[in-house]
């Protein structure tokens, strides 16, 4: 069994309009004071029950997750390194937003032994970006990786939004071009999702595509990231061979994570747990995690059905003691006619007309 460790870093420059991930705009860095509270809340679990019987096992994954990690100083990546001490084949990621780094930077966190990069590019036109709400432009991003491969480093993620409001094909494309033309290894492709209780849920754009088109959109992406060497692992991640980003793998296989910061979740020995989101009341504890019951057989089919690797039958039963009853199997059988599902064997995966229903495959699989 692996073990990831995420650490949230809740500060942005700014607040982009369809964000509602916890993190506070207006901030310019990331202050010491905070990196103190992940340090005692890692302590904390380490003395609490939660904490696996032989103890706190080192990383075998380190995500700087956020908000904007690229706020951090090199300086400031290197402290939290050191002190998490991470296996030393860790694969550690800093996500980072264009704006916020340069080549001096970007060395410093390869220096610090950051060994990959996830950047939010999002897409190439910088209308769209604007509409965003994000505070770099295309040429941004490009200078961005740019600099990340003269900085040393061969694993770079880049992400795109899809389905933004008036979007086409050539936006895709271009977006692809500059991820690819630039030397990423990775590439996260998600449809824009309008979140209750962020500056687009409060006031939609307009141009918005409806669900077929987005759907449409998304198959596109699909098969034109296939065609420069991307390959799918998960509905929302590609990449060329080798290049499968290893802690996000973790979460999707039910393997043991622990999350620290505001609104962080984590799974250790099957239980789940997560710190409020509250900055401030992280940063004087930090609290206790709270509670949030145990990993099921549904959470394991789930997750394993987000992934090109599919779920194994066999190994369901064999972690959870659940089989697919006569009903489940013919439901899945349909899917299969219709193309949204493959069956091999033992082995059920979605195929991407499939991944795309997910949620209603589940709700009718799980009923
Ligand atoms: S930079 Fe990322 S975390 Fe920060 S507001 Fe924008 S989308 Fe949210």
């Amino acid at each position: 069994m692996s073990f990831g460790l995420y650490i949230h870093i809740p500060y942005c420059l700014s607040k982009c309009r369809y964000c509602d991930f916890y993190s506070l705009g207006g901030s310019r860095q990331v202050p010491d004071a905070y990196l103190d509270a992940l340090i005692r809340a890692w302590n904390n679990f380490a003395v609490s029950d939660l904490c696996p019987a032989g103890g706190m096992p080192r990383p075998d994954t380190l995500y700087f997750g956020g908000g904007t990690p690229s706020l951090l100083s090199p300086a400031q990546v290197e402290r939290l390194i050191s002190f998490f001490s991470p296996a030393g084949d860790a694969e550690i990621t800093l996500e980072a937003n264009p704006e916020t780094v340069n080549e001096d930077s970007l060395r410093g966190f390869r220096g610090a032994g950051v060994n990959r990069l996830s950047l939010g590019v999002q897409t190439a036109r910088d209308d769209s970006l604007a509409r965003l709400g994000r505070p770099h432009t295309a040429a941004q991003a490009r200078s961005a990786l740019r600099a990340a491969r003269a900085a040393g480093f061969e694993n770079i993620s880049g992400d795109i939004m899809l389905a933004l409001p008036k979007y086409t094909r050539a936006e895709f494309d271009e977006t692809l071009e500059l991820i690819a033309g630039e030397g990423a290894s990775h590439i996260s492709a998600y449809l824009l999702k309008i979140e209750p209780g962020t500056a687009f849920g409060r006031r939609p754009p307009e141009g918005l595509p409806d669900e077929d088109t987005a759907a449409d959109l998304y198959l596109y992406a699909v098969e034109r990231l296939a065609q420069e060497g991307f390959a799918q692992y998960e509905i929302s991640n590609f990449a060329r061979p080798g290049f499968e980003g290893k802690h996000n793998l973790l979460y999707w296989n039910c393997e043991d994570y622990l999350g620290l910061g505001p609104a962080a979740h984590s799974c250790v020995g099957n239980r789940r747990f997560f710190f409020p989101g509250d900055l401030h009341n992280f940063l004087a504890g930090p609290p206790h995690p709270i509670p949030d019951g145990e990993c099921t057989a549904e959470d394991h089919i789930l997750l394993q059905l987000r992934l090109a690797s599919g779920l194994d039958l066999g190994e369901l039963n064999t972690r959870y003691g659940v089989r697919f009853n006569q009903k489940q199997m013919h439901f899945l059988q349909r899917c299969q006619q219709a193309g949204y599902a493959q069956i091999d064997g033992d082995v059920v995966r979605l195929t991407p007309a499939g991944l795309i229903i997910q949620h209603s495959i589940l709700c009718e699989l799980l009923a």
